[in-house]
């Protein structure tokens, strides 16, 4: 279009056409040529700017997806790490289970295990004030007795609860 406009500014200026109408004619094409010109270049302006504000945007995102990254990238370290040690004190309790177990009586053991595997994990409680700490309940007077009656070595078990009972300096008999 530009060609366009210098090719009819030559004919124009090189006095070829001489009608009045045709220069008039060609002068008015020069001049909406120049006008259409002048509307492209603000459209191609415009897609310019909108191009550049694109690719800011698209700046700020690449930058944010980095940045969540790298707290995905911190988050997962933390977590293998974790998970690492988390395994390396399951084995050492692991080993240290299997230490106590090896000096409990194998009856003894099994009813632990059975208990432990009916009360939710806990299969002996500390007998602590009176007191049952597997299901918190005291023990009532005859029980006391009984429990104070009771050799060192007599497996005891709540009445509640059923849980082996360990006594303890402070289990308040
Ligand atoms: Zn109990």
């Amino acid at each position: 279009m530009r060609q366009r406009a210098v090719r009819d500014q030559q004919r124009l200026d090189s006095g070829a056409v001489s009608s009045p109408k045709d220069l008039e004619n060609l002068q008015r094409e020069i001049t909406s040529l120049a006008k259409r010109q002048g509307d492209l270049e603000d459209v191609v302006l415009e897609i310019m700017e909108r191009r550049e504000s694109a690719q800011e945007r698209v700046a700020e995102l690449t930058e944010r997806v980095g940045a969540v990254q790298a707290k995905v990238d911190d988050a997962t370290a933390r977590r293998d790490a974790a998970t690492q040690e988390l395994d390396a004190e399951a084995a050492t309790v692991a080993k240290d289970r299997e230490v106590v177990a090896g000096a409990v009586p194998a009856d003894l053991l099994k009813l632990y295990d059975k208990l432990r595997a009916q009360q939710g994990g806990v299969g002996a409680a500390r007998l602590y004030q009176r007191r049952c700490e597997g299901c918190r309940l005291e023990l009532n007077i005859t029980e006391v007795n009984d429990v104070k009656a009771a050799s060192p070595e007599t497996v005891l078990r709540c009445e509640n609860c059923h849980r082996i009972l360990v006594r303890t300096s402070e289990s308040g008999l």
